[in-house]
């Protein structure tokens, strides 16, 4: 046996920042000290900044989908009409959550590895004048594809309906202008570009938004948003026990993410996504998503092959974890990730291991082609300036 290094590949959790583990070890405090609050109101400040929003940003003890849950529960009431865009496994959850919460739900459905057009949802809206919300992903993690959210914000601003986006692996992996577009709930989660474990959510929350929030009357309680606003506007920490050594983490990791500035980080996913797609090019592999974004890459398992060997080979080979498809998506795909902190030696490395996966396997492939193409990649972005 030799050493094998075990490596995260999957878009989320994803691949921790060390300075950001390290500073959880600090993680003996109490949450009602003035030293915590200061902590809790630095990153806040912090993620307004990165996420390029004046609107209030709220942190909940939660993984993504208690965001998304929260954006449901605050904003509306049972029987409003809203308008769900489905184009995977985390569009169907927003169906599910609407469903949950009594949500009168116009359902605008693609294919899977297809993504939504901001025309149907600019024709949907027309078609209900009276829909008070419309939800999509910014990526839509389980096939790889990306939706166009500013030409939907430019179609749902005119109107009444609140535009609520799942960004989780949106955020750090394609521009998303919150106030510019007129994005009323932005939704992030620690474990994607954040570069942190599991265990955080937060959203952005529009004028547009609370003002809806007054009239709203699906009951919460856990995640109540304005009582949260009141907490952290009051200098008094948080309604709960906040997730003290993520916040902390949390702090670091934008530090960072603030150093290296928004749009490098964006940058860097989209140039890893390239990468990977000009890879998978050069091996004769096809992608699933028509409009691929860059938090994660899918890839079609070559014909005749389940892409859990190839999952599968990556784990005992290689130590790396990389994504199969979920649902019935499973055995067809498998997904690379490139959000938060992926670099290129990365990019390098799961390259060369997939063409080692598909070469023993019996695909032809030709060693060394997928690297190449994705050096090229590298050698464009790194080109000294003339
Ligand atoms: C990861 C992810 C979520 C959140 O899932 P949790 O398991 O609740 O963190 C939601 N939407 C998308 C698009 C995601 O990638």
């Amino acid at each position: 046996m030799h050493i094998k290094k075990q490596r995260l590949l999957t878009p989320g959790p994803t691949p921790l920042y060390p300075p950001a583990l390290h500073a959880m070890m600090a993680s003996d405090v109490h949450h009602r000290t003035q030293d915590f609050v200061k902590v809790q109101a630095q990153a806040l400040s912090s993620l307004k900044e990165v996420m390029g929003t004046s609107n209030d940003v709220l942190i909940l003890v939660s993984s993504g989908s208690g965001a998304m849950e929260a954006s449901v529960s605050n904003f509306f009431s049972a029987g409003d009409k809203v308008i769900v865009c489905v184009a995977g496994k985390f569009g169907e959850r927003w169906q599910e959550i609407a469903k949950a919460f009594g949500l009168n739900a116009v359902v605008l459905q693609s294919e899977y590895g297809d993504s939504v057009s901001a025309d149907r949802v600019q024709a949907a809206l027309k078609e209900n004048p009276d829909a008070k919300g419309v939800f999509v992903q910014a990526s839509e993690t389980s096939t790889g594809a990306a939706h166009d959210i500013q030409a939907m914000a430019a179609a749902v601003k005119p109107t009444q309906a609140l535009l609520i986006v799942d960004a989780i692996t949106g955020l750090g992996t394609m521009p998303l202008d919150i106030d510019g577009w007129g994005i009323d709930i932005c939704i992030g989660g620690s474990q994607k570009a954040f570069m942190i474990p599991p265990g955080l959510a937060f959203l952005s929350i529009s004028p547009k938004a609370w003002e809806r929030n007054a009239t709203a009357t699906i009951p919460r309680f856990y995640f109540d948003l304005k009582k949260e606003k009141k907490m952290v506007d009051k200098g008094e920490g948080s309604s709960w026990t906040p997730n003290t050594s993520h916040i902390i983490a949390l702090n670091a990791a934008l530090d960072y993410i603030k150093q290296l500035g928004m749009p490098k980080l964006v940058e860097n996913a989209q140039l890893l996504a390239k990468a990977t797609r000009d890879a998978a090019a050069a091996l004769g592999l096809e992608l699933f998503a028509k409009n691929p974004g860059s938090s994660v890459t899918a890839i079609k398992a070559p014909a005749g092959m389940d892409s859990g060997v190839i999952v599968k080979a990556f784990r005992t080979q290689f130590g790396a974890i990389i994504a199969n498809g979920q649902g019935s998506m499973k055995g067809q795909i498998f997904r690379l990730a490139h959000l938060g902190y992926f670099d290129f030696a990365d990019t390098f490395a799961v390259i060369a291991a997939l063409e080692l996966i598909l070469h023993t396997n019996g695909h032809n492939v030709q060693l060394g082609a997928g690297v190449t193409a994705a050096q090229r990649v590298w050698a464009e972005a790194n080109k000294p300036k003339a």
